[in-house]
């Protein structure tokens, strides 16, 4: 039976793993987990105990965002603190894993997309770790780690996927779809697909500067959101694409990892102290 074992506060942690995953728990099934380890942080619990061992080669540490059931709606995760469960373990780089809808018609179900830039339309949620002073303002320029998602891409083509990069992700509130106006304004906009679950992953991890990747499957594509006659892709629909397409991706998250360095990119690195406004004291969290 997998050991669980508590990090308070208190300690540090014993050994860094650099590689964090984030995505659906079936990922979990392909590492060779070695403990799960109870994360405590300044800002609640995380979705489930942070999930440790190798996949492929490489130490991970895993985190079903959605929880270990399918139970966190995406408007109820505590982002900040799967997150700083993360940072606290010692993880330099992210693979995010979502199923998204599209809104360009190019895309079609079943293929990749590889997010270079985002629209944030959520309305409710803690996307900071610096809401009280001292006030820090991050650069959302480039936000998602060119480096990671270029190895995403090719290691998704080589794996037989139709793969879209350069894509502008679109991340709203939820739990509902966006209706077929909305849809229509996102793309005026220049929005390639529609998620609910990037932001505020992506920019908690430039607060932490952390690299920080998303590849998304299309489990909706835009001609289904636009059709008023037949009712708009069911969540039974997405989780069957999800299943039949999960080994799949999770292998392109292996051959990833395996392709990638495990230290934070210049792109993604020296953020923190760009962001200072003032002369205030140290960034605590960074002394941890
Ligand atoms: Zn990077």
């Amino acid at each position: 039976m997998t050991e669980t074992r508590q990090l308070p506060m208190s300690e540090s942690p014993d050994a860094e793993i650099e590689i964090g995953i984030t995505g659906g728990y079936g990922i979990s099934r392909s590492i060779d987990i070695e403990e799960q380890i109870v994360v405590e942080t300044p800002y609640g619990e995380p979705s489930h105990p942070v999930v440790v061992g190798e996949l492929g080669s490489k130490n991970v540490a895993f985190i079903s965002r959605h929880g270990e059931g399918r139970y966190i709606p995406a408007h109820s995760i505590n982002y900040r603190a799967n997150l700083f469960a993360f940072h606290r373990l010692g993880v330099n780089r992210i693979i995010s894993a979502t199923a998204n809808g599209a809104i360009n018609e190019s895309l079609s179900f079943g293929d990749i997309a590889v997010p270079a830039d985002y629209i944030d339309d959520t309305t409710n949620r803690n996307d900071t770790f610096f809401d009280e002073a001292p006030s820090r303002h991050f650069s959302s320029h480039v936000p998602f780690c060119p480096d990671i998602s270029n190895t995403l891409t090719e290691r998704a083509e080589k794996n037989g996927f139709e793969c879209h990069d350069d894509v502008v992700l679109v991340i709203v509130e939820g739990p509902r779809f966006a209706t077929v106006a909305e849809a229509e304004m996102f793309a005026a906009h220049g929005g390639d697909i529609m998620g609910m679950s990037t932001y505020p992953e992506v920019t908690l991890a430039r607060e932490l500067e952390m690299c920080y990747a998303n590849f998304a499957l299309i489990t909706d594509p835009r001609e289904d959101q636009t059709k008023y006659d037949r009712p708009t892709t069911s969540v039974t629909a997405v989780d069957k694409t999800l299943d039949e397409r999960a080994r799949d991706c999770t292998q392109i998250i292996i051959d990833t990892i395996e392709a990638m360095s495990t230290s934070r990119c210049s792109n993604c690195r020296g953020h923190a102290e760009i962001a200072k406004s003032d002369e205030h004291e140290e960034w605590e969290y960074r002394n941890l």
